[in-house]
């Protein structure tokens, strides 16, 4: 069993997706934690964002482990954790210039197939249900107002002791979206058969059950 979940950032879909993968008891794999593991290796090598030859032999030669703790996942590449840092916005603010790269992409999808391989799986980024996991039994594709993604990120930035402007936040997020629905290779589409969620004004218990009942149908 494959439950997809797309949509721009934002939009709550780790947390939707690690919620529905635990009362559903299967493994939640976040895609965004690896092209972000990635640019921040990136940027910590001085590599430049533009080189995609570089960027891939980056990504050849890590480990990159994605582990599931009861305090929501941890993300490590060479055994070193890097769950914190690669959510900072200097990570943020490069994650999507690195993600356009087709041999980047080729990659990372090689890498969420085999994770996904033999295991029931939910499985959230921006490809997962048009490109990633085409054949995902279910496919949801997340989406809320910018106002509220933004308000959302906010929030989550304060808990992390990060200080941000909420106009500012707000016009990162559109560039975002827009590089990442713009890009050639596997853009940010809903899938045809994806059924569509606005998650504006709803809490995350409410998405989860629709997602939990969707499933069961
Ligand atoms: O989900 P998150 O906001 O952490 O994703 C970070 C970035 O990684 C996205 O803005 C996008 O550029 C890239 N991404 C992608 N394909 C995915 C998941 C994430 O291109 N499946």
């Amino acid at each position: 069993m494959k439950i997809a979940i797309d949509g721009p950032a934002g939009a709550g879909k780790s947390t939707v997706a690690r919620r529905v993968a635990e009362q559903l008891g299967m493994l939640y794999i976040d895609t965004g934690a690896m092209y972000r593991a990635l640019t921040y290796i990136a940027l910590r090598a001085s590599c430049p964002m533009t080189d995609e030859a570089a960027l891939r032999a980056l990504l050849d030669q890590m480990k990159l482990v994605l582990d599931v703790t009861a305090d929501g996942q941890r993300v490590y590449v060479n055994e070193e954790d890097v769950t914190d840092p690669i959510r900072t916005p200097d990570v943020t603010g490069h994650v999507s210039t690195v993600a356009a790269h087709p041999a980047v992409r080729e990659k990372m999808t090689e890498l969420q197939r085999e994770m996904a391989r033999a295991r029931s799986v939910v499985m959230d980024g921006r490809d997962i249900g048009t490109h990633v996991l085409p054949d995902a039994e279910l496919k949801i594709f997340l989406t809320a107002s910018i106002e509220e993604r933004a308000e959302r990120r906010l929030r989550e930035l304060e808990q992390r002791g990060i200080a941000a402007d909420r106009g500012q936040l707000m016009a990162d997020i559109a560039e975002r979206d827009r590089k990442d629905s713009e890009r050639e290779t596997a853009p940010l589409k809903q899938a045809e058969d994806a059924q569509l969620l606005d998650t504006t004004g709803l809490g995350i218990d409410r998405v989860v059950e629709r997602i939990v009942a969707l499933y069961e149908e």
